[in-house]
């Protein structure tokens, strides 16, 4: 599904962030990248989803065989990747629910589908929003506006079981992390995943990784992949912290 062959990145006019990243996923698997802070993990997620604050010097991306390092972020959300948002952005005046709407007629009609029925859509907003315990009065909010911690990474869930992509990325920041969010996180992760899609989850703590059972644990340190395992790598790592790996 994604093969990543050599990639080398850079913020514009900045130093190299990512220096030779290799990774496959195939569908079905889930995928852990850990590391220190700095490493270049958000960059990383960022660069797969082609966020153009970033340039990539050298290598490959390739999605589903195709080369998507031209793509713009849209096409390739199109194609079916999908990362959370870090910092999402406040819209005022559009609801949770108009958002995923729109969102996910936009990748249809990009997909040559029509919109989906309003009756299909109800029918999938409710399934969606009651198993991450989502109330009607969270979906007319406006979105984002004074959403609490939990509230943004329930947004986030929806949106991915909503959009149902190929691919989803799930950068986990190191503090919103509480036991509500692990929940919402992991019973996400859980009802999304199946044998025709992956997951590539990019955290700091092994913690989320007793909820959800990666195939592959890899750390990323210095903008390398310097060690890939399973998911008792991240056990290892919990109790020996990054520091033997790194020298
Ligand atoms: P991680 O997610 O592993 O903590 P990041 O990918 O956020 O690491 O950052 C990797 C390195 O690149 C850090 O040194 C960070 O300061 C730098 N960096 C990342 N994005 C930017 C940016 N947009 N502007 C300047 N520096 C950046
Ligand atoms: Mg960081
Ligand atoms: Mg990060």
């Amino acid at each position: 599904m994604l093969n990543i062959k050599n990639l080398h990145a850079k913020i514009e006019d900045g130093a190299e962030i990512l220096k030779g990243i290799n990774l496959e996923i195939k569908p079905g698997e889930v995928h852990a990248i850990m590391g220190p802070n700095g490493a270049g993990k958000s960059t990383l997620s960022s660069v797969i989803a082609g966020k153009e604050d970033y340039e990539v010097t050298d290598g490959e991306i390739f999605f589903e065989g195709k080369n998507i390092i031209e793509d713009a972020p849209e096409e390739r959300a199109h194609k079916g990747i999908f990362l959370s948002f870090q910092y999402p952005v406040e819209i005022p005046g559009v609801s949770v629910t108009n958002f995923i709407k729109a969102a996910l007629n936009e990748n249809r009609k990009a997909n040559g589908l029509d919109d989906m029925s309003a009756k299909e859509m109800l029918s999938e907003i409710r399934e969606k929003s009651e198993l991450l315990g989502i109330k009607k009065d969270f979906l007319s909010r406006s979105l984002n506006e004074g959403f609490s911690g939990g509230e943004k990474k329930r947004n986030e869930i929806f949106q991915m079981l909503m959009l149902n992509p190929k691919l989803a990325i799930l950068d986990e920041t190191d503090s919103g992390l509480d036991i509500d969010a692990l929940r919402i996180v992991s019973e996400g992760v859980k009802h999304f995943k199946n044998q025709g899609n992956a997951v590539l989850l990019i955290t700091h703590y092994q913690r989320l990784l007793n909820y959800i059972q990666p195939d592959f644990v890899h750390v990323l340190a210095d903008g390398k992949i310097i060690k890939t395992g399973d998911k008792s790598l991240a056990l290892e790592l919990e109790e020996k912290g990054y520091d033997w790996l790194l020298n």
